[in-house]
Parts: structure tokens; sequence; C-alpha cells
């Protein structure tokens, strides 16, 4: 993309609305507007974002076994009356009726409209194991729309669901949605902390939330600093596997690790001293075995072996695709702005042309642009006639991992400056060498 060409509204001026960094540097570097409280329109660089985010997402679902799909943003009230939840939801559910008097709602959630579906077209054990998903908007009419992306009304969700004939099968999906949370967090380039959580009133223990340490989060967590230390990182993991998903989560779940709601302090005396921290963080996730609530209140049955109808056992999880880029920016980012993990950054790689007009550097950058192209990568090639003060500011606001600059100074030496956002280390290579380092 040439920045001339693109829709980049980056902000001079800090907005004053912005209490935490991350909504400051979405808005300054041109990502989101608001519409209105809690409610954005996702401009050109916020929308790739975005997308890159949702695509991981998608992949590490599909890579566990969970299948994709669709289901509205506004949902009928009816189901909502059958499990209960009408009433009990109360006002940050968004309701609306349509013109035939009609109760409608904006879906905050979808585990009726689901369970409708399931218990519409599965009347058989044999047809599961059974995890559906999708990734949609949510409205919650949040008391307190705010930090931007991070605490909104309308949000973008992952929400998947599975059904299962047992209890054991309910966990075994439990787990996979715990290691395909790992590693979906991981390659964008965060820390997120399986932590135990409150199961509300189902209670139980099959409830812990994904939480990304940052000094904004709005959970207060004790933890066991060892659980900092742990990471999924590359492995083979076979997700048909109970004894390898129940491994992972041994691993990631056994040492201290929980939100303000279910914290115990005799536990967590029990950490050694200088291994117990508490600190605050930002939840991008949460899982939820929930047995058979739904299915019971629905009537979500199948014929089991014994060919008697067996309620389904259920679980639901949820990523908040949205609130993570506020995360990834929280976790992520200097005094000059965002620094972008490699794993959903919107370009790979900026070009910086020092002298535009200048026919040698103007053809540099033309074949810079091309070779990165040809190597699979997106470059943003500022081609603007600026001051090359402005226009580093800009890169740098907006936090692409590389730079590279080109200017007629160096091209007489055949060499051009490539920077990395993160460390700030320059080197001079041949604009080969360059591409070939990025790629
Ligand atoms: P919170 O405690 O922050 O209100 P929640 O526990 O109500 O979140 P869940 O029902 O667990 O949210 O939804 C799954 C995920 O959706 C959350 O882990 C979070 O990342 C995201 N999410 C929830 N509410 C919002 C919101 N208002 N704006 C953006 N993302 C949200
Ligand atoms: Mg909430
Ligand atoms: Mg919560
Ligand atoms: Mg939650």
């Amino acid at each position: 993309m040439r920045l001339s060409r693109y829709f980049l509204p980056v902000l001079k001026e800090t907005p004053s609305e912005a209490q935490i960094v991350s909504h400051r540097l979405m808005l300054r570097a041109g990502m989101i507007k608001q519409s209105s409280a809690g409610i954005y329109s996702w401009l050109p660089m916020g929308f790739k974002v975005l997308k890159k985010i949702e695509t991981i997402v998608h992949d590490e679902q599909m890579r566990a076994g969970h299948i994709p799909m669709l289901m509205p943003t506004l949902q009928s009230a009816d189901l909502w009356k059958e499990s209960g939840r009408y009433d009990d939801y109360g006002k940050e559910m968004l309701r609306i009726s349509d013109r035939h008097g009609r109760d409608m709602l904006y879906g905050p959630t979808n585990e009726e409209l689901i369970t409708d579906i399931f218990r519409s077209h599965v009347n058989s054990y044999k047809d599961l194991p059974l995890t559906l998903y999708h990734i949609q908007w949510k409205f919650r009419d949040e008391v307190r729309p705010r930090f931007g992306v991070m605490r909104g009304r309308e949000f973008y969700m992952k929400d998947g669901y599975n059904f299962d004939l047992t209890k054991e099968d309910a966990l075994h999906a439990y787990n996979r949605h715990l290691v395909s949370y790992l590693r979906s967090y991981e390659r964008m380039g965060l820390q997120a902390i399986p932590m135990r959580a409150d199961g509300g009133p189902i209670g139980g223990d099959y409830t812990h939330e994904f939480l990304v340490l940052a000094d904004t989060g709005e959970s207060e967590v004790f933890y066991d600093s060892d659980v900092t230390d742990l990471s999924f990182g590359d492995r083979e993991i076979d997700y048909d596997s109970v004894e390898q998903c129940q491994g992972v989560l041994e691993e990631f779940t056994t040492k201290y690790a929980r939100t303000d709601e279910t914290h115990d302090e005799a536990a967590f005396n029990e950490v050694p001293e200088e291994r117990r921290r508490t600190a605050r963080g930002i939840e991008v996730g949460q899982i939820f075995y929930f047995g058979t609530k739904y299915s019971e209140a629905l009537g979500a049955k199948v014929q089991g072996p014994d060919g008697k109808p067996t309620p389904v056992h259920m679980g639901s999880h949820g990523i908040g695709v949205s609130r993570l880029l506020g995360a990834i920016i929280e976790a992520s980012h200097d005094d000059k702005g965002i620094i972008w993990p490699e794993g959903v950054t919107p370009f790979h790689c900026g070009i910086v042309n020092l002298k535009q007009g200048d026919d040698e550097a103007d053809a540099a950058c033309n074949q810079l642009y091309a070779a990165l192209t040809a190597a699979g990568l997106e470059p943003l090639y500022d081609d603007r006639k600026e001051r090359a003060g402005g226009k580093f500011a800009t890169m740098d606001l907006i936090g692409l991992p590389w730079r590279i600059t080109v200017g007629p100074r160096g091209l007489k030496n055949g060499v051009v400056e490539l920077t990395s956002r993160r460390t700030g280390e320059s080197v001079e290579l041949s604009p080969e060498e360059a591409v070939k380092k990025v790629a």
C-alpha cells in the first residue's frame, strides 16, 4: 500500500477523552473512530488488525476440530424467555421490538440460539462430539463503556459451544479450548495466563479466564510468578488425545493463578513468598463447562447408547477479538507509539523515502516494494512529500516491526537503512539483504 493512496487519519493531538494508552494510540494512529458511547467505526488500519486477529482465532479453532458458522446479531426474545435468562440478564441486554411489537434483542451471547439449532437437528449420540463456533458482533449495554475497544458496548467476540454425551467428553472439549486459546494468544505475541475464575451461580471449578497482565487491567489477579515462565511454543498437539490435552491443562493451571473473585488467601500463602504476585489483568477470554444447564432448560437431548434420551453436556468458550487490539497495545508500546507483534501487524514493513521525487530514490523504493511483495509481505510505502521527521514519527506511531529508509546518500553507497521498531537498532544493508532480513 502506498500511504498517499491509503486512508490513515493520524491525529497530531492526544485525544483528551482517552484515559489509557491503547485507546490513545488507536485514536492517534487512525484505527478507530467513536460513533457513540462504546460503539466504534473500524478505520482501515484498525480493521486490518481486527481481521488478522480474527484469522488467527479461526485458524486455531479449526485446527482444534471446531466448526465455524454464523448466527445473527438480532435474536428473538422467545428462546431467552424459555431459558429464563430474558429476565435474569437485566439492563446489559439491549431490547428492541419490531414493527409487529415482537420482542427482540441484540445478542450479548448465544447459548440459547445455538442450543435451539442443536435440538432441531441432532438426535443421536452418534453425532457427538460437536463443537460449533462463530465470530460475530455482540452488544452489551455496559454501565461504563470505556477504554476504547476494551470495554465497548458493541464488540467482536468469538464464542464457541461444545455438545457432548458425557461430562468426561465435555471436559475434553474444555481442555481443547484451553490449548487452542494458548496457541492463539501466543501467535498474537501475547502472554495470556489461564486463571481460575468464578463459575457464578452454576459454580464448579470448570471455568478459566485468560488474563493479560497490564496495569490498566480491570481485574485484580493473584499468581505464582512461575506461571509467567510457561509457554506453549510450537510443540505438536493431537487434539483428539485426551491425555495430551489434559496434560496441557495441568501444566498451565496447577500453579496458583486466580482472579479476585476466586482468590483464596490461605492457598495463596502456600506459594513461596518470593513468588507471590498481585497485579492487574485484562480478561481476553474465558472458557466454561456448565453441564446440562441449557440442554435441560431447552430440551436439547440425544438418544444415548441405551436408547434413552439424555441431555447433552455443554460448555461455552469466548475470546474478546476486538478487546484484544487494546490488550496487545497495552502490552506492546513505547512513548512513540505502538509496537506490533509480527503475528498481527497491519503491514510487515514500512518504506520511508527521504527524498520523494528524486528519480533514484523513487526507483529504489519501487524496487523494494516489488521485492517485499514478491516475498509475500505487505509493505506500507510512505511516498508522501513530507519531511523525514514527520514520516519517522508516523512510522513509529503505527508501529510496524520494520522500517526501511531510502535516501540518495545511502544509495550512492548501495545501501538502505533497516530499523527494528522493537529494539530501535538500525543497520545499513543492500536493498536485497534488507528484504531478506524482513522476510
Ligand atoms: P468482563 O468481565 O470484562 O465484563 P465478561 O466476563 O462479561 O467480560 P464474557 O461473557 O466472558 O465477558 O465474554 C467473553 C470475552 O468477551 C471476554 O473474555 C472479553 O474478552 C470479551 N468482552 C466481554 N465484554 C466486552 C466488552 N464490553 N467489550 C469488549 N470485549 C468484551
Ligand atoms: Mg461483562
Ligand atoms: Mg469477566
Ligand atoms: Mg468472562
